[in-house]
């Protein structure tokens, strides 16, 4: 499960449709974007709004909204993320949408982008209630998702074990003969239900991977680095993980609850067993200190890892922030404003669409096995996950610097041409 923050700033929801909205149009205007293939990339194709009752615990029954954005499939099926949060809306299901369609056209998939999720606070439910809730949701769901059509997966505050409860009632909906064929309908989900291995440490492994490739270019070691993490679930742990592997110390950690810091490293894995121990908390761990949220950003270190929920670093943090790198596993997790003073002081930012593309490009790689009926061991998982990345990044940095521009620019020109080249091949039907 993703742990996601809650602190007294809400991020803004609107922001994140503007943040991504001028994101586009800024790499739309220097790849000199046809203007009818920007007519239609600005909008989304589908957005599914379902309202659908649950029974609670207590006998009561309640009401919940759920929400399935379809922003693009020119490249192949729908593909994104379901995420259980307040802040789900149809302005932010439509800004996720659309970033997953820039994440898999740069990411070289056969996908388009989609989003959703369900507005609820998932603490607030047991473990029963969420199971109802997301069988009830995928039964209002129908066949507007597929395995060949839309494709949802984990994302914030959802896991394996959704994934399997929305397969196994997506399937129960099918006749006999067809549920089998059925098993790619989701991905993310555990390996006894059809998922694959390394999927559960895709993202974080993504993460860690383009950090790498970084650190390579600019010839530098990442032994000794101090990095910090915010969000300590899926993609912050194991983005921690494999950083702490490598040499570097994770300083600082900041979840919904609040955050810890220790100079000295924060072992992820003895983390890791204290939040399951702890209904996911990291607050109270005794081997780092508690320091304000406030200060979280203000620390000193070399690479920062948003890895929550979208507009965490604003023009309120942005000038204070230390690090040399921003790793953007969330997505969305830097506004335009904030980004420009980053750039303007000389941080550089590993783009969302390309450092947390390691989940989808994982999602594929299950997809791909559960239709051909194939099997891949982790290290194979691993290796065919490195070379993606590693092509995405490249040509992120060879673009970078034969257009002189910054890395999230670069990343989507190159989202929007593969998408522009589609169109310009295939027409406007009729
Ligand atoms: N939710 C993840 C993302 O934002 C994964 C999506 C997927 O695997 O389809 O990229």
């Amino acid at each position: 499960m993703t742990t996601v923050l809650t602190t007294k700033k809400r991020p803004s929801k609107q922001g994140m449709l503007d943040n991504v909205m001028r994101q586009f149009n800024n790499a739309a205007d220097i790849v000199g974007l046809n203007p009818n293939i920007r007519k239609i990339l600005e909008v989304t194709n589908n957005e599914l709004v379902v309202h659908f009752p649950v029974r609670m615990d207590d006998g009561e029954v309640e009401i919940f909204t759920g929400y399935r954005v379809q922003h693009n499939n020119a490249l192949g099926p729908y593909k994104g993320g379901l995420r259980y949060h307040p802040t789900v809306d149809i302005d932010a299901a439509r800004a996720l949408a659309m970033w997953m369609t820039w994440k898999t056209s740069l990411a070289g998939l056969p996908y388009g982008g989609a989003k959703g999720g369900i507005q609820l606070d998932p603490t607030k439910y047991s473990q029963d209630e969420l199971q109802r809730i997301t069988r009830r949701f995928t039964y209002a769901l129908g066949d507007n998702i597929g395995p060949e059509l839309d494709i949802p997966a984990p994302d914030v505050n959802t896991n394996s074990q959704t994934m399997a409860w929305i397969l196994d009632t997506y399937m129960s909906t099918k006749s006999p003969n067809e549920r089998s064929k059925n098993l790619h309908v989701v991905t993310g989900k555990p390996i006894g239900a059809g998922g694959s291995e390394g999927r559960d440490r895709a993202t974080g492994y993504g993460v860690f991977l383009t950090i790498k490739f970084w650190a390579e270019h600019k010839k530098l070691e990442l032994k000794n680095k101090k990095f910090i993490v915010q969000g300590f679930g899926n993609v912050g742990y194991w983005a921690a993980h494999f950083l702490s592997k490598e040499g570097a110390i994770l300083t600082a950690v900041q979840d919904a609850y609040g955050s810890l810091y220790n100079e000295k490293g924060i072992c992820p894995e003895h983390l890791l067993d204290y939040t399951k121990a702890n209904k996911g908390s990291i607050i109270g761990y005794s081997r780092a200190g508690n320091i304000e949220n406030s200060e979280f950003f203000g620390l000193e270190c070399d690479i920062c890892i948003p890895a929550a929920l979208g507009n965490q670093i604003t023009v309120d943090n942005a000038p204070v922030i230390k690090a040399s790198l921003i790793a953007e596993g969330a997505n969305g997790p830097t506004d335009v404003k904030a980004e420009e003073i980053l750039l303007d002081r000389g941080i550089d930012i590993i783009p969302d669409i390309l450092c947390n593309a390691g989940g989808v490009i994982g999602s594929y790689f299950e997809w791909l096995q559960n239709r051909n009926g194939e099997i891949w061991d982790l290290k194979e998982v691993l290796e065919r996950l490195e070379r993606k990345m590693k092509e995405s990044f490249n040509k992120v940095a060879h673009k970078t610097k034969t257009q002189k521009i910054d890395m999230r620019t670069a990343a989507f020109v190159i989202a929007i041409e593969r998408l522009e080249e589609t169109y310009v091949q295939r027409g406007i039907f009729p």
